[in-house]
Order: C-alpha cells, then sequence, then structure tokens
C-alpha cells in the first residue's frame, strides 16, 4: 500500500470512482463516505456510493443518503459499477470480508482500491493506496485531513462539513472519548466558524426513534442482561424472538452495549444479538482491556482497543457459553482498574 498522498494527483483528471464502507454502515461509515463522495463530485468525478446492506433510516437526513446504493437490493448494478470503477475508496473498515457479499467483487475489481480507516491491523496487501491511523477518532477525522492536505479545503460545503462531523460524533461518543484529541476539537471549531449547525445533527441522530425502540432497551435491560461483579463484566444477550417482538430495525441496537458500561465498576461490557443468519457481538470496555485482541481471539472479529466487534455461525446458547467460559481466562485482567 502506497501512501495516500501518492493519490493526490491521480484525482486531477476526472474518474470513474465508487465508494464503498463496511456492512450496517454506522455514523462514521456513512458519513466519511458521503463526505467524500461531495468532494470527487466537486471534482468532476463520476462518484457512485456502494453501501454493502441496508441502514439504519437515521442515517437518512444526511446529503447524499438517497443516492446511495444498497448493494444487496441492486446486485446486478452495484457489479457492473464496481467494475468499471478505476478507483474503489474503502471507507471505515480494515478487511475486505467486513463488506459481507460484495467482498468477492471488490477483491476482484480491477480498478485500484484506497484505504482509509482506523481500525487496528488492516489488510494492507489488497491496497493500491491508503491511510490507517489508529490513533485517529474517526475515518471522518481522516476525510477531513484528506480534504486539507490534498489541497481541497477552499472546497469544504455545508454538506461535507454535516456528514463528517456526524461521524466525528458518532465515533467519539459525542466527544467524550480519549480519542476526541485537539485535532477533533480544532476541525469543529473551523467547521463552526463556517456556519455548522451541529444542534440539528445530535437531533437527527439521537432524538429520531420510535417508541419501539425504548421499550426494547427497557425489556433487554430488565430481563437480558447479567452482571458478574467478581470479573466487572455485564453481558446483554438478545434473542430473535426479542428482535420481532419489539419490531426491532437496523439501528435500533445502536448504542445499547453502552448502557451496561456505565455501571459502576464495570471493565467490559458485551452485547450478544441473533441476527438475522449470525450471531452478532459487540464489545467495549474501560481502561486497559483490550477489546480488538479478545474479539479477534474468540469471536472472530477486531476492532478498536476499547470498541470491537464479532461475529458466529453458532447458535445462541453455544455463543453465551463460549464467552462465559473464555471470559475466566480474563479474570486477573478484569478484577483491576
Ligand atoms: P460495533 O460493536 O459498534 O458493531 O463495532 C465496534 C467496532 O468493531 C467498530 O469499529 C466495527 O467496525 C468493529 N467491528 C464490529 N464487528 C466486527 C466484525 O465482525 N469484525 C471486525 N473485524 N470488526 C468488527
Ligand atoms: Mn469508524
Amino acid at each position: 500500500m502506497q501512501a495516500i498522498n501518492e493519490l493526490y494527483p491521480l484525482l486531477n483528471t476526472p474518474a470513474k470512482v465508487v465508494i464503498t464502507t463496511h456492512q450496517k454502515p454506522d455514523p462514521d461509515a456513512m458519513g466519511s463516505s458521503l463526505g467524500l463522495y461531495h468532494l470527487l463530485i466537486q471534482l468532476g468525478h463520476e462518484v457512485q456510493v456502494i453501501s454493502p446492506t441496508n441502514w439504519a433510516a437515521f442515517l437518512n437526513w444526511m446529503p447524499g443518503c438517497e443516492k446511495v446504493l444498497n448493494y444487496e437490493t441492486t446486485i446486478d448494478k452495484s457489479n457492473a459499477i464496481l467494475n468499471a470503477a478505476d478507483f474503489i475508496f474503502c471507507l471505515d473498515f480494515n478487511a475486505l470480508n467486513r463488506t459481507k457479499r460484495m467482498a468477492e467483487v471488490l477483491g476482484n475489481a480491477k480498478g485500484q482500491r484506497i484505504l482509509i480507516d482506523h481500525h487496528r491491523e488492516p489488510q494492507t496487501e489488497v491496497f493500491a493506496y491508503g491511510v490507517s491511523n489508529v490513533t485517529k477518532s474517526s475515518t471522518c477525522e481522516m476525510v477531513y485531513d484528506f480534504i486539507v492536505e490534498s489541497g481541497h479545503k477552499d472546497k469544504l460545503s455545508n454538506e461535507m462539513m454535516q456528514c463528517l462531523y456526524a461521524g466525528v460524533m458518532g465515533d467519539t461518543g459525542s466527544f467524550r472519548f480519549a480519542s476526541a484529541s485537539a485535532t477533533v476539537f480544532e476541525m469543529v471549531a473551523e467547521f463552526k466558524r463556517r456556519g455548522l449547525e451541529h444542534t440539528v445533527i445530535h437531533e437527527n441522530v439521537y432524538d429520531n426513534f420510535l417508541e419501539n425502540r425504548f421499550r426494547f432497551i427497557g425489556h433487554v435491560l430488565l430481563n437480558r442482561m447479567e452482571v458478574n461483579y467478581e470479573i466487572n463484566t455485564a453481558f446483554i444477550w438478545v434473542s430473535k424472538q426479542d428482535l420481532l417482538r419489539y419490531q426491532v430495525k437496523t439501528g435500533d441496537t445502536e448504542g445499547l452495549v453502552n448502557y451496561p458500561l456505565g455501571i459502576q465498576g464495570i471493565k467490559l461490557a458485551a452485547l450478544l444479538i441473533d441476527r438475522d443468519e449470525k450471531r452478532k457481538w459487540s464489545f467495549r470496555s474501560k481502561g486497559d482491556f483490550d477489546c480488538n485482541t479478545f474479539a479477534r481471539r474468540h469471536f472472530n472479529g477486531g476492532g478498536h482497543f476499547n470498541a470491537a466487534g464479532g461475529e458466529s455461525d453458532d447458535s445462541l446458547e453455544a455463543n453465551i457459553n463460549l464467552f462465559k467460559t473464555v471470559i475466566q481466562n480474563y479474570k486477573s485482567e478484569l478484577e483491576t482498574f
């Protein structure tokens, strides 16, 4: 993988560009894709954003979201666009398998793949150009750096700022995590000087759920949360029946894993959801517990130090049992703060 600045001169010639991100895009994934989309359109490129799957309704307000293709419902059209692309930007993911059914076509496409990402241990060999920086708060912050460093700060529009702000807000837990560095606040200060209205973005993302989502959260916190103070771990599991009963949609479970982390003394929070064809894991930690390594080792996943995910083909019960067994091996790490 060559450094991203080697790519800048190539962007002066109009090209066919695809921007893609990880499955079930979150605000950082969708925000970085659309932020970059608005820049590349201004530079005269032919650009298509393709999401590997559907996404949460709370992202639909983002300028340009209405033009994004859902790969799973437009496979032939998306494959044709992917195969014709000169450049394929891969944003907010580190391995092609994070694009689910799209991974094969993405891996075989003749266009050059470009990585912009902040997850640990990226698959650098499959990218022609790129930047991977695990110290960055978000891919949105990295797209902002890309805009500035490639000499296009003058093109920063309100649309771009809205998309990028949403992703930084999402990945920093509304600017509370340690990853919210001075450069994050400098970016936000710049956006504010340029007239960004930030309050409405928080409302669009966090105050826009249907009632059923809160009934669902009430149910799982009351009936599905197990707290083990001996190892400072809280665990929530969600069955298919729970999802059905509360009509849980994509995005409704976003942030759920953070509730148990708010319990005094809890160092590790885990959430297991019996999704369509897979069991999906989310892990969040405080302090020195490494979620990325834990998820990689036991649950076919990865991510960041304090936030990671994983997946499994095994049953809900098998996953619960596996978690309860392996977590005992981390007792000494989890006991101390
Ligand atoms: P979340 O728990 O919000 O789904 O994901 C937390 C972090 O872990 C995100 O940065 C996400 O990209 C990453 N992540 C989630 N699921 C997986 C997975 O199955 N595999 C890998 N490698 N990373 C994941
Ligand atoms: Mn991210």
